[in-house]
């Protein structure tokens, strides 16, 4: 399984960052016999960023809304993401959940919406501290996959974020044995879920990737890849996390 790097921009990013998208897009076709590139900058951007990327990155959405259209302001649909040039999108990312009180049910939409667009859904998941130091991780994350998961996708029809919350933008990640049981377990509970297709989705691992400790967990077993948030907008560390992610496989 190739690799697959994000990025996600969060809400950072003017068009004076678009020269970002240039750099990565010539970084992403260096390494392009390994790996996939997808960038997630702000909505604002997107349409600007897939005209430079031309095709050498993927160029994602961070959020959309279930409904193709309708009287929801400030929110976007999938499809508009795709007509604006966009080939995935960010569904459930814990931020959401936590400043959006999305619940899995909302991000399943979500995620079912990404599919009838076309476009990728990464969809995240991932347990609190306290839900770590309480012994809850394994469940709690299985059971944000099968309400999170809409049954019914297929293998190229998402991506699954495992990104421990306490690990985000925090410098902390959990231990080699921790990422490996978890996204066994992940893998596990995808193929329980969606059959033969959960075999094939790629797990990424997020937070706080960085290029020190990126190609370390790039080759831990059931590791598809990695979502990016704080070093993705520094490009010399996103260029060295995309090289590790190149020589992992
Ligand atoms: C994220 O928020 O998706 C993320 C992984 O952030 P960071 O890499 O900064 O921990």
């Amino acid at each position: 399984m190739r690799p697959l790097i994000a990025g996600n921009w969060k809400m950072h990013g003017l068009r004076a960052d678009l020269q970002k998208i240039e750099l990565v897009a010539a970084w992403a076709q260096k390494f392009e016999s390994a790996i996939d590139v997808l960038v997630c900058p702000p909505a604002t951007l997107i349409r600007d960023a897939t005209r430079i990327a031309e095709g050498r990155l993927e160029i994602g959405g961070q959020d959309c809304h279930p409904e193709a259209s309708g009287a929801h302001t400030g929110d976007i649909g999938a499809e508009m993401l795709r007509d604006a040039g966009a080939s995935a999108v960010l569904v459930g990312h814990s931020e959401r959940r936590q400043n959006h009180a999305e619940t899995n049910a909302l991000v399943a939409a979500k995620a079912a919406a990404a599919k009838r667009a076309g476009l990728l859904a990464v969809i995240c998941v991932g347990e609190t501290g306290a839900q770590r130091a309480s012994g809850d991780a394994l469940p709690i994350v299985g059971a944000q996959i099968v309400a999170s998961v809409p049954a019914g996708m297929q293998a190229g029809d998402l991506a699954i974020g495992y990104e421990p919350l306490w690990a985000i933008g925090s410098g902390r990640v959990p231990t080699n044995p921790e990422i490996i049981e978890m996204h066994a377990h992940i893998r596990k509970t995808l193929v329980a879920h969606l059959g033969e297709h959960g075999r094939q989705v790629r797990i990424l691992y997020g937070g706080s990737v960085k290029p020190a400790n990126a190609l370390e967990i790039l080759a831990l077993p059931e590791v598809g890849g990695a979502l990016v948030g704080g070093a993705s907008l520094d490009d010399l560390q996103f260029e060295a996390i995309l090289a590790s992610a190149a020589k992992s496989i």
